[in-house]
């Protein structure tokens, strides 16, 4: 089972990829957590990959392209959940030619659908809970409104992330994800085309701007 992710950042994606990977038992490969561990480990490809990184940029095709390729030919039978990957239409040709050359083919494809405003907002109303990481509070989202200035589950104090309230940061990733010329919805919309034509690959388009619980009993809907 080979799947691909798209959403951009501030839809969920994290969340309904965790989903996939329970329901398929396949791997998880994401893009920007291999980055950060090679620049946690100070390999020669994390030195290089580090400066664009902190930018907010691309880090270049040739030196994702293989790094990414590299992965997916080690993974076993089980496949995997592609996530962050690809990201220009140069990536997402070359991953196509890839997994054609080696016989293989995508199972799914989940693109969430949510409109740039809305992501940008709920990224910078995102608040963190002093107790509990995993509680769940953004001033901008009605369903989980703190309660006041408090956590809205334990009451913990509150405090925002210094990059969720980065605009410029924010603005620089929504304008490779949204654009459909050449970056990751142009990537999104040729797997799209593909899956019309192969008979093999289902592409499902998710509405992101429910509640979690609601997008995620959407996509089980969807799986079979
Ligand atoms: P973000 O959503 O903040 O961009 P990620 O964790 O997905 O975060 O990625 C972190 C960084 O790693 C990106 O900003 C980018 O520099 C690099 N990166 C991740 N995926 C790719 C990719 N497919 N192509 C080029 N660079 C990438």
């Amino acid at each position: 089972m080979n799947i691909l992710i798209f959403g951009p950042n501030g839809s969920g994606k994290g969340t309904q990829g965790a989903l996939l990977m329970d329901r398929y038992g396949v791997a998880h490969i994401e893009s920007g957590a291999v980055f950060r561990q090679h620049v946690g480990s100070g390999t020669d490809l994390g030195k290089k990959a580090k400066e664009y990184m902190e930018r907010g940029e691309l880090v270049p095709d040739e030196i994702t392209i293989p790094m990414i390729l590299d992965i997916l030919g080690k993974q076993g039978d089980k496949g995997w959940l592609l996530d962050g990957f690809p990201r220009n239409m140069e990536q997402a040709r070359k991953l196509h030619e890839a997994l054609t050359g080696a016989g293989m083919h995508l199972d799914y494809v989940v693109e969430i659908l949510l409109p740039r405003e809305t992501a940008k907002k709920r990224i910078m109303g995102r608040r963190l809970c002093a107790n509990n990481n995993n509680h769940p509070n953004n001033i901008h989202i009605d369903a989980i409104k703190p309660a006041g200035d408090r956590c809205r589950v334990c009451g913990g104090a509150l405090s925002a992330r210094a990059d969720d309230q980065n605009e410029e940061a924010i603005n620089k990733r929504h304008d490779i994800y949204y654009d459909e010329n050449s970056g990751t919805l142009a990537a999104a919309h040729y797997f799209k085309k593909i899956a019309a034509q192969d008979g093999k690959t289902t592409y499902i388009e998710l509405d992101g701007s429910g509640s979690i619980d609601h997008i995620r009993a959407t996509l089980l809907a969807q799986l079979h």
